[in-house]
């Protein structure tokens, strides 16, 4: 069954792969984008999460093009590492805008149709820094923690309606953002994962595509790491 598909952030990194994943099973994939052009053969809106009247824009297009939206992924997101000493006020809020202010609005903006349907499925991009904390990510990680609290909300008030509210968790992935840290940090993480690699996009894009599959009907509210095992018994 082709479903509408949206996913912000999907222009590149694990969005992209999810884009992908879902396009390949049969979906009709949009993602959003803020410069472009969009990727290859799939159907890119521009937006930029921390302002609501391009998310609202964005929905208007996507819903013109492919319907409205039955499937959200979001994984827009953005660092700005630093230690909490040195890190300004707008430092933090710029981190929490995206991340956890820009989910919030793409969540609010898809709720008015998928609570309609009476059906859909919504998956959150967190992280394990959520759990765990990191050294520099006090803004991110208090981002990505709020995130759980968001989606666990939402799924308690969707879940009348029929919509799943999940959160995927990645470790360190093999995208622009683990490129972004020195090889130094990169080793210094990869050592603390017993499987001892990153993650690579697509192996969080499955477990995203799984939560979004009619077959996860029954899971809500939970929060699935993709890790190698570095978040145990979090
Ligand atoms: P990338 O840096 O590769 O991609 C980030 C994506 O977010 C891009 O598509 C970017 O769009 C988009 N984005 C950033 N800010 C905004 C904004 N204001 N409005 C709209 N889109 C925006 O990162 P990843 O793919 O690695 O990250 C995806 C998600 O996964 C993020 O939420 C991240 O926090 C999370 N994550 C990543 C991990 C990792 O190790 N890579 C680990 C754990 C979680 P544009 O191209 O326009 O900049």
């Amino acid at each position: 069954m082709s479903r509408s598909v949206l996913v912000t952030g999907g222009n590149r990194g694990i969005g992209l792969a999810v884009a992908r994943r879902l396009g390949a099973g049969g979906d009709r994939v949009a993602v959003t984008y803020r410069s472009g052009p969009p990727p290859e053969g799939l159907f890119g809106v521009r937006c930029d999460v921390q302002d609501a009247a391009a998310v609202d824009d964005a929905f208007d297009k996507v819903e013109a093009a492919q319907g409205p939206v039955e499937v959200l992924v979001t994984s827009a997101g953005i660092t700005n590492d630093t230690l909490l000493i040195r890190m300004s006020e707008d430092d933090f809020t710029s981190v929490v805008d995206t991340n956890l202010t820009g989910t919030y609005r793409v969540v609010r903006r898809a709720a008015r149709h998928l609570m309609r349907a009476k059906a859909g499925r919504v998956v959150v991009i967190s992280s394990t820094a959520a759990m765990s904390g990191v050294v520099g990510q006090v803004n991110y990680a208090a981002s990505k923690a709020g995130l759980i609290g968001m989606a666990r909300s939402l799924a308690r008030e969707l879940a009348p309606r029929g919509v799943t509210v999940n959160v995927v968790a990645p470790g360190l992935t093999d995208t622009d953002m683990a490129a972004a840290l020195t090889q130094g940090q990169r080793d210094k993480i990869v050592g603390q994962i017993p499987l001892g690699r990153m993650a690579t996009a697509d192996e969080v894009a499955v477990t995203v595509a799984f939560l979004a599959s009619a077959e996860a009907a029954y899971i809500t509210g939970v929060v699935i790491p993709v890790d190698g095992g570095m978040a145990m018994g979090h």
